[in-house]
């Protein structure tokens, strides 16, 4: 069975007055009827995930394993050993579940950390909200448990060498397209783009992928990629910081700190990219209002609307 025959039958007529009422237009659904889906079996090593768009496919969950307290990593198996995601840099994964009781589908976008070429799964770092309704069911999952993947949605549109450098600035979760695309980038030999990454972060326990970013600053050097951590919660950044040599910084991340860390706004062909919670988003972006957005930190940094791009 399909993975959309599956969904079918499991969730009835349902699911379609869900997507409507959700807003999934008519052209997923007629796919979703029709689907020749990527979980048939099919040619070996295919790109799941390899086009922007609707894919309804169900993956089984091949294990979760905790990262700190609110975060899992959840690895899926894709329908064949061979197969990879295939997902185009910075692109994104709508999953979709219907809550026991409900009608109504819940559609959450979610970035894989694993690279795009790894065989047999899909892995994803999850962070779990207080009453969020995707997190705390997809940290329910249990291995074998399956999770509908609806639709690929892409993100910001990465060739090699697009901008001379990139600063990216995540908060919490909001790493996940981050790494991606920094991972895409230093992994490509063609592309010599130079990164800088600003993550804000509660606490040393929430201090995502540090091993990754220590591991990346090693091999590439600090001129091309360097990684600031700013920790909210100050406790143990003193010792962190001694032992990493700069990667480390208390408090907020501000307009000092991007003054100090991010590419200036008047080096030639930059771009800065944002991924993080709504109050970190207000404070770089500026608070959203009847006209637009106000005057955030960038724009006080002299970045112009064409330099900054929101994930
Ligand atoms: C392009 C994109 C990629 C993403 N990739 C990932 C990813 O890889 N991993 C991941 O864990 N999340 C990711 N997210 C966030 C994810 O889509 C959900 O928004 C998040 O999991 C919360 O959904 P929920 O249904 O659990 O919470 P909801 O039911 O929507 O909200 C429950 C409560 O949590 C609060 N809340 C929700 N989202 C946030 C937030 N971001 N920061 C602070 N409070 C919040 C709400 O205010 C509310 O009080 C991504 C978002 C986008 C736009």
């Amino acid at each position: 069975m399909s993975g959309a025959e599956e969904f079918l039958s499991s969730h009835g007529l349902t699911v379609f007055k869900g997507l409507a009422v959700a807003g999934v237009g008519g052209a997923i659904i007629s796919k979703l009827l029709m689907s020749n889906n990527s979980s048939s079996p099919a040619a070996e090593g295919k790109k799941v995930f390899g086009r922007p768009g609707p894919v309804f496919t169900s993956l089984a969950l091949q294990s979760s394993e905790n990262v700190n307290q609110n975060v899992k990593r959840l690895r899926f198996a894709l329908p064949n050993g061979k197969d990879v995601s295939g997902l185009p840099l910075t692109s994104a994964l709508l999953t979709c579940h219907i809550p026991q009781g409900s009608y109504l589908p819940v559609l959450r976008p979610y970035t894989p950390v694993s690279p795009s070429d790894q065989a047999g799964t899909v892995d994803f770092l999850i962070k779990r909200y207080p009453n969020g309704k995707a997190s705390t069911h997809m940290h329910s999952l249990s291995p074998g448990d399956k999770l509908l993947f609806a639709v690929v949605i892409p993100g910001y549109k990465w060739t090699a060498n697009k901008h001379d450098s990139v600063t990216l600035v995540a908060g919490g979760a909001g790493i996940t397209p981050c790494y991606q695309l920094l991972r895409g980038i230093l992994q490509n030999p063609v592309d010599k783009t130079r990164v800088r990454l600003v993550f804000g972060v509660n606490s040393m326990a929430e201090a995502l992928l540090r091993d990754e970013f220590e591991q990346m600053e090693q091999t590439y050097g600090t001129d091309r990629f360097r990684a600031v951590f700013a920790v909210a919660d100050g406790e143990g950044v003193e010792e962190a910081e001694s032992a990493s040599g700069g990667m480390f910084r208390k408090g907020f991340v501000t307009e000092d700190m991007l003054k100090q860390v991010a590419a200036p706004a008047s080096e030639a062909n930059t771009k800065i990219m944002v991924c993080g919670p709504p109050p970190m988003e207000d404070a770089l972006l500026g608070k959203k209002g009847w006209g637009g957005r106000g005057e955030g930190i960038l724009a006080r940094l002299g970045y112009k609307k064409e330099q900054i791009h929101q994930f």
